[in-house]
């Protein structure tokens, strides 16, 4: 009865799961979606808590065994303990922020699936199948654990530079094929000792370190949605292992979301995935030779309010800087008060805007900007012909014609939100820094674009109130 009502929560979680990453593709469902995969999860872990039963290798039930009060008592310990900790963390983590934290989180789902390899190698000496699961899941999580804090650091400032050791591509394929030949072996030999799985242990550890330090800082959220597929995988083990149907469902989820989403984020960027982890981009070691010349020309705050209040449509473009402003909300309120005086406004949309995926998304919906005012890329771009005024806000590389007009640019190829056709420009930022992919943009020298310099926030709320004095 009891792993009957446990079979049942498994399939109840695995369901959920399935919905709610479905919910999650839409900003108006992903919330609920979030919610109903957490409840799912809720089911699962309390199923396996109260109804799992030990069994003999012949299937039947152990006779006398009986969970210790003490266990129950350390289980529900750690996971109050776990849940504090995640609970104020998200709460007080801000959204530039955001890609730390994943990495964090992932980095412990990958110990998680090593840990389990290490407590469960033991149990299993000499069966070959349920090695391969266990070796198999104890090297990717370790991997993913170790390569998740790297990038953590990396995110976070602590680890500015990239390491490039010499060679370091081929020492790195050296390594990782030997720590796949040595995992081969140890399921292989099956040796009846734990010093060697905890040599096998430290080895992918080390890889995940080697795999991670040569790739630039701002490469990492592609790298962490790659390592996060990783953990999927040796989560996908430990349901083969332990014959968790949740547990295999959850991490061939994660294992093929993080895959797609790495495609995804590398298919938007235009670079292939072994230029992300091989290649130098973001560290500065690529960049066009060609040089952009001509003039940038100034405009200041009342004449921007001017030339929108008297626009028939306007689109706004937000970027990475709006997100560091913190602008999301004067943003909003700046789309109201030109909606009220009979100005369309719409959102233009870039996939990799911003520093994660659906990064502008989450910004605006803070701010409740109402969803269908977010176009993308795809559908934007034909009506910037029919746009009196682009206002450019923390955006630089994703408005960048390089991406057209220069063969040698880094990101040449990588499809752009076509501002240039719209009838006025204007770009807001600080300075004439570069962006991300640190090349210069020569939409900033286009006679039709005006630059209204200042950061985003002070400029937008300067912007709102000359408005509402009009
Ligand atoms: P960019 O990084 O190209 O440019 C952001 C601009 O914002 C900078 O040029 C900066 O200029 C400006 N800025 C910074 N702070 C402020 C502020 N407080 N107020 C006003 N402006 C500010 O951002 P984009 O969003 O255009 O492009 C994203 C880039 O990130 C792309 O190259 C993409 O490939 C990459 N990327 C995206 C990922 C994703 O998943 N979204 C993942 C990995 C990479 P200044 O300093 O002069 O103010």
């Amino acid at each position: 009865m009891k792993s009957s009502l446990l079979e049942i929560s498994y399939i109840i979680g695995s369901v959920t799961f399935i919905i709610g990453l479905k919910m999650m593709g839409n900003p108006k469902t992903a919330r609920k979606g979030n919610l109903i995969g957490a409840a799912g999860m809720t089911i699962a872990i309390l199923g396996t808590i109260f109804l799992f039963e030990k069994r003999n290798h012949d299937g039947t039930i152990a006779d006398g065994f009986v969970v210790p009060g003490l266990v129950y008592a350390l289980i529900f310990g750690a996971i109050l303990l776990g849940t504090i900790v995640g609970w104020l963390t998200a709460k007080r983590v801000q959204m530039t922020k955001m890609p730390e934290l994943v990495s964090m989180f992932n980095g412990m789902g990958g110990a998680c699936a090593a840990l389990i390899g290490l407590m469960e190698y033991e149990h299993n000496i000499g069966q070959t199948g349920a090695l391969s699961a266990i070796v198999a899941g104890m090297v990717i999580g370790s991997v993913s654990f170790s390569g998740s804090i790297v990038a953590y650091l990396k995110l976070n400032g602590s680890m500015k530079k990239p390491i490039r050791l010499p060679q370091y591509n081929v020492l790195n394929t050296v390594f990782m094929i030997s720590v796949i030949a040595f995992g081969a072996w140890v399921v292989y030999a099956s040796p009846d000792s734990m010093a060697i799985l905890y040599a096998l242990f430290l080895a992918a550890l080390v890889y995940g370190i080697l795999f991670t330090i040569p790739i630039g800082g701002a490469d990492m959220p592609v790298v962490i949605s790659l390592l996060n597929s990783f953990t999927g995988l040796a989560a996908a083990f430990g349901g083969f292992l332990y014959d968790n149907k949740v547990m295999l469902t959850g991490g061939i989820l994660v294992g093929s979301a993080g895959t797609l989403l790495t495609l995804v984020m590398c298919k938007a960027m235009n670079r292939p995935l072994s230029n992300v982890i091989f290649g130098a981009f973001g560290g500065g070691a690529t960049s066009s030779d060609r040089e952009v010349k001509g003039n940038i020309k100034d405009i200041n705050v009342s004449d921007t309010a001017v030339l929108m209040n008297y626009s028939k449509k306007v689109v706004i473009v937000p970027g990475y800087g709006l997100a560091v402003a913190q602008a999301q909300h004067v943003i909003h309120e700046l789309e109201m008060i030109l909606e009220g005086r009979g100005v369309t406004v719409k959102y233009a949309i870039h996939p990799v805007a911003g520093r994660m995926p659906g990064h502008m998304n989450v910004l605006l919906a803070e701010s409740n900007v109402s969803y269908d005012k977010l176009v993308e890329m795809e559908d934007i771009n034909p009506e910037f012909t029919s746009t009196d005024v682009v206002l450019v806000v923390g955006a630089n590389d994703v408005v960048n014609p390089a991406a057209h007009n220069d063969p040698a640019s880094p990101i040449y190829g990588m499809p752009i939100l076509d501002v240039e056709n719209a009838s006025h420009i204007i770009v807001n930022k600080r300075s004439m820094s570069a962006g991300y992919a640190g090349i210069e943009n020569e939409l900033f020298y286009n006679p039709k674009t005006s630059m209204l310099f200042g950061d985003a926030k002070d400029v937008l709320t300067k912007l709102v109130t000359e408005l509402k004095a009009l």
